[in-house]
Parts: structure tokens; C-alpha cells; sequence
């Protein structure tokens, strides 16, 4: 049976995730090329279009990165498929380079790009509002804040990317990717392609003089943009009164909660944007004449809020416009309570004791860990056998930076995805210290390449290990360019890793086993002693992956044989997860053990014994 995202005739509702929903948008509007870097909290996304691609009639790919996704789908959108690339908020980063020029040129295939932000940092490095790079870069930007509102928002960008022939933005916050709701579809068109290309070099070439003509042709359309924002149905007045709310995005549930509540009940007219950019500045300015004070509810920068004031200024209107401060702070995400107190604020009344559902205090911790069992782990105990604290550990993005915490402790600075190479290079450079650098097999296709032919052609002096397990584990085990396995079988054109250090120039590359400790900790020594950029690849795959992908099922577990002071360095050095300790004793989780075999090779008291059940 077709999966329910496939349901050709519209009028039903489902209840879809904000990302499912995203993806039924796309199939609506038609899409008929989608391109990718996964990355939380965007990954249900292409994860699904990866899913429904045998039974569906777009063409989809993960491709090494950001840029690469955005560069191919900008191609597929100049020959007239209406695209659909997918990242999180720091991948916009990466891909910046070609997303300000497209802008220029334009998509006359119709272009939306997802960009998954996520304040509060959940999953990211960082917590960076896209809304500026929409500005800076000139697109149009949708904010959705319900699963409907993602999957009609969705659908509605791709119509206004077709008509101006310009990329549009899709800005999600990690609330709405994973809210859950109810849908109402509509109905399915089939891929439809828009207008054939056209050679134009003096369009779509931007030579400097393509450029300075294209420019003023971006800044024309953003002008008519702002006219279809006046109109669009997801910018709308709700309520009366002389105390005004302007909230955008995922802010406006919030607002929409509290001003149904009994104490602010009718108290409030509330301008809710959908679409931010351009805003609507007739239909704001209209607005802030009919109140006496206006609140600015947005999640991130006071994007927003500097526009009004701006606009305030400009058309002469003296209102009081609060919103960033005490209350609603530029940091993480926003909660009701925190809307609350800003909207009783305004309000000039107390604010009500809080009901008995609030969690009192803040939440335990639940610190970063390698799952039992990988092979990360392992290796890390084995650099750290060797180096100590005298190395410096140069990080990356992905499961090892998981290994930050004592006692692994292999985390010592990171800057973004592909950075290890480049940053620790550097660090050894300025520093004469040894330096470890770190990278999985996904992260270095996507930006580590680079990284590591500049470190060879510059000498630098490190130790680069390539944790290449097999797998993009940290996003949902999304298959790259080195793999042998996806989730829909083989993949016939591997591409080995060693083969490309080799090719970049590396001559000192070893293999290993990570889970075989006496080999690793040889190669280690064995690399240290040499000069230059010299590769380490450890090679295991994900135990998650290898048991739900490539159905690995090992039948052997660890036990503690016998209460010695082995085993408990054992668990105080490598501190497997599988490890427990109970009135003094060490125990080991059967349930947990994933017979990896790793800790009887380090202490002489843990044996295997076959899995009980
Ligand atoms: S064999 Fe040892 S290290 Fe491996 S998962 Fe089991 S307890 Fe952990
Ligand atoms: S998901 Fe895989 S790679 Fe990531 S920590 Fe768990 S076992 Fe290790």
C-alpha cells in the first residue's frame, strides 16, 4: 500500500509531523527534484523524500554537503524542476556562496530552501537566526508554526518561487519540525515542470556587468514580493482593543495560548506574520496607528522588532514598540510562560500563579555519551593510552564529539562541520603541541576534504583520525559517498576513503579495527613518530547501523568474572554505558552489552560468555 504521503486526492486530514508535513507541501506544489545535507532538526525531511522515492516521480539525492545540495538543486531549478533543498540552520553557512548568487540569477523552476533553525542550540553548535541571511541574501521568508501552516506554507512558497522566478526560504524552528498536527490535504499534482531553459548568458552568467544589471532586477522583484505579502493569507489581524501584538513564527501558538486564557481574554489585537520578508509594511503601519503600544513576540533576533521601529519612524507614527528584554530574551526558545509574562507586562497586570503542571526547577542533565558499544569509544581509549593530556584533540561534528566528556575527554576545541583538519592544523602550526584531529567518514566528504589537502601542501603536524563507520550516524544513518549499504541496498559506486587520502597527498595512511585494540594502539604508535599529516582510518561500522541496517547480531556478551581493581579502571577509564556499579560491585547490563569485546582486551577479568537470551 502507498504510504499516506502519497494520497493522490486531497480533503483528508492526517496527523503529520511539522517535517512530514513539509514534505506532503513539496508533492502539492509538485516538486520534482530534491537535494539535501541532512541535519537535525531538518533530517525527517529528506529522510522521508528518500523513503517514498520508489513509488513517487521526483528525483532525490544526499549530497556531500550544503553547497553541493544547493549548487545541484539551483542546476536542477535553471532547467525547470521545481526544487526543494533541505539543511539546518548552520548548513545555510556552508552553502551561503551559491545561495547569494542564485538569488541573482534566479530559479525559474521554482527554488525552496529549508532552513531547519534551532534555537536553544538542541542539536547545533550554534543558535543563528536565518531570517538574516533571507535579508541579506534577498529571499523571501515563510515561517510556519503549526503542521498545517508547514505543509500549506510549504506548497505556497513553491507557487511564489515559480512566479518571480526566485528562490524562497523556509525558515522552521526545531518546535514546528517535530510538532505533531493535524493536516488537511489537498491534492496531488505529479511533478510539474515550469519552462524549459533558455540560454540568456546575460541572465545567467554573472560576470560583473551580468551582475550589476541583475541586482536592481533582484530588488525590483523583493518590491513586488512585498505586495504579495500585504495579501497573503498568513499575514492577518486578529482582535481588537488598543494594545497590539506583532508576533511571527513559532511565537504566535504561544501568543495565540495566553490570549485565550481567562485573564487576557479580548484584551489584545494581534498581528500575526507567516510571511516575514518583505514584510508587510502598508498592512503593519496600518496596525500600529489603530494601538497605543505594540509587543514584538519573535523567537532569535529582533529581526522584526528593528523593522517596526524603523517603519515607526519613517511614516511618523509615535507608538510604543516593546519586545526583546527582560521577558523575551534573544536566547533559546520560547516558552508560554516566558510569552505570558511579557503579554501581562503590557498589560500592566499581575501575572498569575503559574498552574501545577510546571516542572519546578530545572530539568536533570542528561550529559553527552557514546552509545555502549561504539567503536568511537575504543578509540579513544587507545589515543588516550598513548597521548594522555600531552596531545591536544582537535574535534569535528558528529557522534565522536559525543566523546568530549571524562574520561575520554577527545574533544578539546571545535568549530564547524569539516573543521578538525583545518583547525587543529593550524593549532600545531601556532602551538608546536601534538595535536589528534578527528573527523567521521560523512563529515569529511563533506567539507574535511579540503581541509586535508591544504594541511599536506601546508605541512602541518597532526594525527588525523577518520572514524569511518560505515554510516551519517548522528542524523539518522544517512548514507554517503563511502558506503557499501543504504537503507535501499547496495551502493555500487563506493568511494574509498583511503584511496583519497592517498590521492591528497598523505603517504603515512594506516587502517585498523578500532574494536582491535593491540593493532590500533600499534598503528598510533606507529604514526606518532612521524612528521607531517599522517592518517589514521578506523573502520567499524555504527553498532545502531550494523544491527539495524546490515543485521549484525553478535552472540556474545561481556561479564565480570572476577571483582578486581581492573575492572573498576576498567569502568573508570573506559566507561563503557554497559557498565554498572552496585553495592561496590561492577556489573555489566547483558541487555546493554553489544559483545563488541572491547573491554576484555583492556582488562583480564571481563570475559564473554554467550548472550542469554
Ligand atoms: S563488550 Fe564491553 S565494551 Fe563492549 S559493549 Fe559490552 S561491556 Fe561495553
Ligand atoms: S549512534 Fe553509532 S556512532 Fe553514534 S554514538 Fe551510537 S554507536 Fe556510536
Amino acid at each position: 500500500m502507498a504510504h499516506p504521503l502519497l494520497t493522490k486526492e486531497g480533503g483528508d486530514k492526517h496527523l503529520l509531523l511539522g517535517n512530514e508535513a513539509i514534505v506532503r507541501g513539496a508533492l502539492e506544489a509538485g516538486v520534482a527534484f530534491v537535494s539535501c545535507y541532512p541535519g537535525t532538526p531538518s533530517s525527517e525531511v529528506p529522510d522521508m523524500f528518500y523513503r517514498l522515492m520508489p513509488d513517487s516521480d521526483y528525483y532525490f539525492e544526499y549530497s556531500s554537503n550544503e553547497k553541493v545540495a544547493l549548487e545541484v538543486g539551483g542546476g536542477a531549478a535553471l532547467a525547470g524542476a521545481p526544487t526543494l533543498v533541505t539543511m539546518k540552520h548552520v548548513g545555510v553557512n556552508v552553502a551561503a556562496d551559491p545561495l547569494m548568487t542564485l538569488a541573482y540569477i534566479g530559479t525559474p523552476g521554482g527554488l525552496v530552501l529549508l532552513s531547519a533553525d534551532d534555537p536553544g542550540c538542541h542539536s547545533s553548535q550554534n543558535e543563528q537566526d536565518n531570517r538574516y541571511y533571507a535579508r541579506l541574501a534577498g529571499l523571501p521568508v515563510f515561517e510556519p508554526c503549526t503542521a498545517q501552516e508547514a505543509k500549506d506554507m510549504t506548497r505556497d512558497a513553491f507557487a511564489l518561487s515559480r512566479e518571480f522566478g526566485q528562490p524562497v526560504m523556509l525558515r522552521t524552528t526545531t518546535r514546528v519540525a517535530h510538532v505533531r498536527g493535524p493536516v488537511q490535504f489537498s491534492e496531488l499534482p505529479g511533478a510539474k515542470f515550469g519552462p524549459a531553459f533558455e540560454k540568456a548568458p546575460l541572465r545567467f552568467v554573472p560576470i560583473p556587468v551580468v551582475a550589476r544589471m541583475r541586482h536592481p532586477e533582484l530588488l525590483k522583484k523583493l518590491d513586488a514580493m512585498q505586495e504579495a505579502s500585504e495579501k497573503s493569507p498568513y499575514n492577518t489581524v486578529k482582535g481588537r482593543g488598543k494594545i497590539g501584538i506583532i508576533a511571527s513564527g513559532m511565537a504566535r501558538a504561544y501568543v495565540a495560548d495566553v490570549a485565550d486564557e481567562k485573564g487576557c481574554k479580548g484584551e489584545f489585537k494581534v498581528l500575526n506574520l507567516g510571511m516575514t520578508f518583505p514584510l508587510p509594511e502598508k498592512k503593519i503601519a496600518r496596525f500600529l496607528k489603530s494601538v497605543d503600544t505594540v509587543l514584538v513576540v519573535e523567537e532569535g533576533e529582533p529581526i522584526v522588532e528593528q523593522a517596526l521601529r524603523a517603519l515607526a519612524q519613517e511614516k511618523g507614527i509615535d507608538i510604543k514598540i516593546t519586545g526583546k528584554g527582560k521577558d523575551l530574551t534573544r536566547l533559546g526558545e520560547f516558552s508560554t510562560a516566558e510569552v505570558r509574562a511579557a503579554m501581562y507586562r503590557v498589560l500592566g497586570k499581575r501575572l498569575p500563579k503559574t498552574g501545577s503542571c510546571v516542572v519546578e526547577g530545572p530539568l536533570p542533565m542528561r550529559p553527552p555519551n557514546l552509545c555502549a558499544g561504539c567503536s568511537h569509544r575504543s578509540l579513544y581509549y587507545a589515543v588516550r593510552k598513548a597521548y594522555g593530556d600531552e596531545a591536544v584533540y582537535s574535534s569535528d561534528i558528529g557522534c565522536y564529539t559525543l566523546g568530549i566528556l571524562p574520561p575520554l575527554s577527545c574533544a578539546d576545541f571545535l568549530l564547524c562541520m569539516g573543521s578538525s583538519v583545518s583547525a587543529g592544523g593550524g593549532f600545531a602550526k601556532a602551538s608546536g603541541k601534538p595535536v589528534v584531529a578527528f573527523i567521521g567518514d560523512s563529515t569529511f566528504f563533506h567539507s574535511g576534504l579540503t581541509g586535508l589537502v591544504s594541511g599536506v601542501f601546508n605541512n602541518h603536524d597532526i594525527l588525523l583520525v577518520i572514524l569511518d563507520n560505515r554510516t551519517t550516524a548522528m542524523t539518522g544513518h544517512q548514507p554517503n559517498p563511502g558506503v557499501s549499504t543504504t537503507i535501499h541496498g547496495d551502493n555500487p559506486c563506493q568511494v574509498d576513503i583511503e584511496a583519497i587520502v592517498r590521492g591528497c597527498g598523505v603517504c603515512n595512511v594506516v587502517k585498523a579495527s578500532p574494536y582491535n585494540y593491540k593493532a590500533t594502539a600499534k598503528a598510533i604508535e606507529e604514526l606518532r613518530a612521524l612528521p607531517g599529516v599522517k592518517v589514521l582510518i578506523a573502520e567499524e561500522p555504527c553498532v545502531l547501523f550494523a544491527k539495524r541496517t546490515l543485521r549484525q547480531h553478535k552472540p556474545m556478551v561481556a561479564y565480570v568474572a572476577e571483582q578486581t581493581e581492573a575492572v573498576r579502571d576498567c569502568l573508570a577509564n573506559l566507561a563503557c554505558p554497559a557498565f554498572y556499579s552496585e553495592q561496590g560491585r561492577v556489573e555489566i547490563n547483558e541487555h546493554q552489552c553489544t559483545g563488541c569485546m572491547f573491554c576484555m582486551q583492556v582488562c583480564k577479568d571481563i570475559k564473554a560468555r554467550k548472550r542469554s537470551a
